[in-house]
């Protein structure tokens, strides 16, 4: 369903009335594509895509981090700076030789093994993340893991990936990357309200672990089970889907607490959730509001 709105989806605001402000909630398929068009490109036959930045960080004991722009989900909770709502404004275009570099420059410097593809939604430009990935294929001796994180709507949407992805990801373990997939909500209305995406749209990250598991990609799912964002009810929900893919993938959750990141902070007031912001506006959030761009 496209923005009939033809509004821009930036992050999730509440009117006076508790309801969300168009053009919320939006269809992250439709989002999917709008995005694409900012953040993936094409040049001289090969797929290049937006990074804001490449670092090394303690998460997964020390990994190396290309940190791509772009979503196509908006959750109040998320820690990604502006990249995400104002995505033509930030980052520059990298071919997948040159992110592959900067991985193993940052790994070469810290004596890291694992590096990862972060910041926003990693899948949004398939060939480009799977040349990332042949190029990680053919050096497997330097690395003892790969992460892709997703929130799965891409693998839903896009018949194959999955399969591709396995190529590079095997639960066979002869490989060495791995897919993190983040599962947001289990009931449509909270879904809703955590991601800004419509509820039917809730079925993709299930979809996504199916095709991951049927497939034979190495993968686990991570939730957000903090009870300011995740209810028992809606656990218990998204847990027995999950199991009934497969036990071992209900086994294998990561469980999500939320941290209060600058950017989440802002996100969170805008949608009335000054339990989490807290009444008043912190100095790191008044920097983030700060850098906001205004349009
Ligand atoms: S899926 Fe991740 S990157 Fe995208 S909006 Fe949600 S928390 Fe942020």
């Amino acid at each position: 369903m496209p923005n009939t709105n033809d509004r821009p989806v930036r992050y999730a605001e509440r009117g006076p009335d508790g309801q969300f402000l168009p053009p919320f909630p939006f269809d992250p398929v439709w989002l999917t594509e709008a995005t694409r068009r900012t953040v993936c490109k094409v040049v001289d036959g090969v797929p290049h895509r937006k990074y804001t930045e490449f670092y090394a960080v303690g998460v997964y004991g020390g990994i190396a981090t290309a940190c791509s722009v772009g979503c196509n989900f908006r959750c109040i909770f998320c820690w990604v700076d502006w990249s995400r709502d104002w995505p033509e404004r930030y980052g520059q275009f990298y071919s997948p030789a040159e992110v592959y570099s900067k991985l193993r420059n940052i790994m070469t410097e810290t004596g890291f093994r694992r590096a990862r593809v972060s910041g926003a939604e990693s899948t949004l430009c398939p060939d480009h993340l799977c040349e990332i990935l042949e190029l990680v294929h053919r050096d497997a001796d330097a690395f003892d893991l790969f992460v892709i994180e997703t929130n799965g709507v891409v693998l839903a949407i896009e018949d194959g990936l999955a399969t591709r992805f396995a190529g590079y990801a095997s639960r066979n373990g002869d490989t060495v990357g791995h897919v993190r997939l983040s599962i947001r909500g289990g009931l449509p209305e909270t879904f809703t309200e955590k991601t800004g995406a419509l509820s039917e749209s809730l079925e993709l990250p299930f979809k996504a672990a199916e095709r991951l598991w049927n497939a034979g990609t190495s993968f686990h799912v991570a939730v957000v089970v903090d009870p300011r964002f995740t209810s028992d009810e809606e656990k218990r929900t998204i847990f027995d889907r999950l199991k009934d893919i497969d036990p071992s993938v209900r086994r294998g959750v990561e469980e999500e607490y939320l941290d209060p990141y600058p950017h989440a902070l802002v996100r969170l007031r805008a949608v009335g959730r000054e339990d989490v912001s807290g009444p008043e506006v912190s100095e790191k959030e008044h920097r983030a509001l700060g850098r906001k761009p205004c349009s």
